[in-house]
């Protein structure tokens, strides 16, 4: 058995595995992926520090900094379910897809989110030509051109006057026959003079050069007609989903969104269960924050640990 166990091998869990075994703790991480979305991302520029890097070397560089020390490190490991310890002090086990059942003192649930994708003709073709997920990581990247932004929740409008004030210009496209973003950043949205809010338009798809997004296709679900937009990005923010289905009956409390709420230390509401990264209510998700969130649920793990004897 471990003391610790991180599940989830992106940002988050390389992080935390790494403040725990320098704690002289027996550490294991389990991940499905080593790397995690990390993995799916072109060009970095705002991990700070780093001027410019690229997905894979960046999880190169998390699976090596991780190597350096005695992890033991499961890849291709799906944890199916979580069943937390009887007492404090005991140990939690988790049960992995392949049929292992690992168990420790302490868990750090770092299994990450995954963006909701469109599922139309040119999105994951286009990914990192032109078909970009987090406007934080992106924007700037269209510096001057025209995007398009998918989706008019909070986190789509929030993008869209985020990206109003760098790109050339946006085109909001909203499924439904309203947005339902909160009204003052509709307010805001409309202000803007570089911005046009389509509703009632369906997203059908993303076309391109065989290189980069040339536009995207959509239908006028009022008329029925078949529009195109001539553009350079599409931002898909249809929502984030936290990977927590596998949480569902163990006890652990979650938002309404699916996120794995924590408190300020990345303690969850069972004992000696920590989360952290995007799997979380952390606000924000971002590599430097999710590396912080691990690093910080490692530490309360380790504080866990010292005041709770083996029970
Ligand atoms: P993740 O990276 O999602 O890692 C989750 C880990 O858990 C993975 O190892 C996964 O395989 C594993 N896992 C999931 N389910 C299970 C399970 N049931 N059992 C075991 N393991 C499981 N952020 C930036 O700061 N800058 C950027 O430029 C940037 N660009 C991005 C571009 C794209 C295309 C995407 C998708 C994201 C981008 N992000 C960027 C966001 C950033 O990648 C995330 O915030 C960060 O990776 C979150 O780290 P995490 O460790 O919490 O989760």
């Amino acid at each position: 058995p471990y003391e610790v166990l991180v599940v989830g091998g992106g940002p988050a869990g390389a992080a935390a595995a790494i403040y725990t075994v320098r704690k002289g703790f027996r550490t294991g991480v389990a991940a499905e992926r080593f790397g995690g979305q990390v993995l799916d991302t072109m060009g970095i520029e705002n991990f700070v520090s780093v001027t410019y890097t690229e997905g894979p070397k960046l999880a190169a560089a998390l699976e090596a900094h991780v190597g350096e020390y005695d992890v033991d490190v499961m890849n291709l490991a799906k944890a199916e379910k979580l069943i937390p310890a009887s007492r404090p002090g005991g140990y939690h086990e988790v049960q992995f897809e392949n049929g292992a059942t690992l168990k420790a003192r302490a868990v750090v649930l770092a299994t990450g989110a995954r963006w909701r994708n469109l599922g139309v003709p040119g999105e994951l073709e286009y990914r990192n030509k032109g078909v970009a997920y987090c406007p934080h990581c992106d924007g700037p990247l269209f510096k001057g051109k025209r995007v398009a932004v998918i989706g008019g929740g909070n986190s789509g409008v929030e993008a869209a006057i985020d990206l109003a004030n760098i790109v050339g210009h946006v085109t909001l496209v909203e499924f439904d026959g309203k947005l339902r973003a909160d009204q003052v950043l509709q307010d805001k949205l409309r202000s803007l003079k570089n911005v046009d809010v389509l509703v009632s338009a369906q997203t059908t798809e993303v076309t391109g050069d065989g290189e980069r997004v040339s536009g995207l296709v959509y239908k006028d679900r009022e008329s029925g007609e078949e529009k195109r937009i001539e553009l350079e990005g599409v931002f898909v923010q249809i929502g984030l989903v936290p990977n927590t289905e596998w949480l569902k009956d163990s006890g652990v409390a979650l938002s309404r969104f699916g996120e794995i709420e924590i408190d300020a230390k990345a303690a969850t509401n069972v004992p000696g269960v920590f989360a952290a990264g995007d799997v979380t209510t952390v606000p924000y998700k971002q590599i430097v924050i999710a590396m912080g969130e691990g690093s910080k649920a490692a530490l309360s793990a380790f504080d866990y640990l010292i005041r709770n004897e083996l029970a």
